[in-house]
């Protein structure tokens, strides 16, 4: 064989992989697609363009192997791994080099807009994936509260995971994934499930090796009908003491500025408060240092007993930080999205999207991104900005960072 027939294949990690079909979705060439376990490239479908490689919330996407372009991995191949083949190592008399025209196209693709999304300039490093399947961390259970009161319909959790004195370094706004133990319907070991860390990166008690998850007891899917979520019902089960093995920590680019003077627009449903309360709380610690700029939340929830987090928000003092709180389903009041409160704080959004210095987060469900970018819209429109110009200048210096699953 010689140098010219290699080529790179596009290729997911299935041990990391956490399956929420972003990739797919938006693949333009539908190159992509998944079976009951595992996501796969299609080779001769794949134009290596790029578009799948920033929403991966794990970075499960990006891996590659080099292959003869005549026998690439197929996609029954790729069905039937727990793990990704190991590169192969170049036979006698061939390269390992990739043929220029290979390398030169990734390169290009690479810098172009497809490329991995960007932290803002002033975030700390992250640490990611120091732990694997191979190699899990194991955490210890050293609370685990309900945080949704009695009478809510959902059940969240608060989770506190202490990592003694194994290295689980994170930043607000990073992931990490638990291995529920046990054994799937095809009698394999279940994939991670991926959940936001709620603590700042000095633990959920300063100066501890802890951390903390929000976790919603999953007894129904999307559609209402009845199913059991195996790791949220492993993770609202655990009692102090218990052990979990955890995979991660991920996510490059969902992180917060550290500069003095950056403000924060958090917008979340659910328990995609997660990450919001883990950069508050690192705000609320650092506030004495001046750190900190403006903080905005619009918090949405079904109604008060439901919102993770309700009665600590509350205590915040108002001039820390600007609290919406939009309830759907509460018996006292018409119902309201977040994308409402936007509108209605349309004067204050509005100044804040004209600040160079303001950050804006989105979390939580995946049908809140297009009422949220609405209503951004509206709120240009009336105040002389366009908002697609206004989102280009965001994303091009990675002040707008969106997580919704
Ligand atoms: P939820 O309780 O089902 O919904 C929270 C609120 O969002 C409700 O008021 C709901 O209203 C509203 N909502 C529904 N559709 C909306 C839309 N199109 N636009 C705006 N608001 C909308 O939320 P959840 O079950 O906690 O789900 C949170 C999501 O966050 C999940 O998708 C989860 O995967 C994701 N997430 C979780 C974590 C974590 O660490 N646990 C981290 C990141 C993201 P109605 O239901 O009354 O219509």
């Amino acid at each position: 064989m010689n140098a010219a027939e290699l080529v790179r294949q596009h290729l997911i990690d299935p041990e990391i992989c956490i399956r929420c079909n972003t990739c797919e979705e938006t693949c333009p060439v539908h190159a992509i697609q998944h079976d009951a376990r595992n996501y796969v490239v299609r080779f001769d479908t794949c134009e290596n363009c790029r578009a799948c490689i920033p929403p991966c919330p794990t970075g499960a996407i990006e891996n590659y192997r080099r292959v003869a372009r005549s026998n690439p991995y197929a996609i029954e191949d790729q069905f039937s791994w727990d793990e990704l083949p190991a590169e192969a190592e170049p036979s006698p008399g061939e390269t390992a080099e990739l043929p220029a025209d290979v390398v030169r196209i990734t390169e290009i693709a690479t810098a172009g807009q497809g490329g991995a999304a960007l932290p803002p300039w002033s975030a700390a490093h992250p640490y990611e994936g120091l732990h694997t399947i191979a190699r899990p961390a194991i955490a210890t259970v050293t609370g685990n509260y309900r945080l949704t009161e009695d009478r809510a319909s959902s059940d969240v959790h608060h989770i506190v995971l202490d990592f003694g004195r194994t290295a689980f370094p994170v930043l607000e706004g990073q992931s990490l994934g638990v291995i529920a133990p046990g054994l799937d319907a095809a009698g394999k070991a279940h994939h991670v499930r991926l959940y936001s860390i709620a603590s700042p990166r000095n633990g959920e008690r300063p100066g501890y090796n802890n951390l903390a998850l929000t976790v919603k007891r999953v007894a129904a899917d999307r559609a209402g009908r009845p199913v059991h979520g195996v790791c949220s019902n492993y993770l609202c089960d655990l009692k102090r003491g218990d052990q979990v093995k955890v995979v991660g920590p991920y996510g490059t680019s969902f992180l917060m500025p550290n500069h003095p003077g950056s403000s924060l627009m958090m917008i979340c449903t659910g328990t995609g408060s997660a990450p919001m309360r883990a950069m508050t709380e690192r705000r609320r610690r650092r506030a004495a240092l001046g750190e900190g700029g403006r903080l905005m939340l619009f918090f949405g929830a079904r109604a008060p007993a439901e919102l993770p987090y309700f009665g600590p928000l509350m205590k915040l003092p108002k001039d820390f930080i600007d609290i919406n709180l939009a309830f759907s389903r509460a018996s006292d009041r018409p119902k309201r999205y977040v994308q409402d409160l936007i509108r209605d704080r349309g004067e204050d959004v509005a100044n804040m999207l004209r600040d160079p210095e303001s950050y804006i987060y989105v979390c939580g469900l995946k049908g809140m991104e297009t009422g949220v970018n609405e209503a951004f819209a509206a709120v240009c429109g009336a105040h002389g900005m366009t908002w697609d110009a206004v989102l280009d200048g965001l994303k091009r210096e990675a002040r707008f960072h969106v997580e919704t699953y």
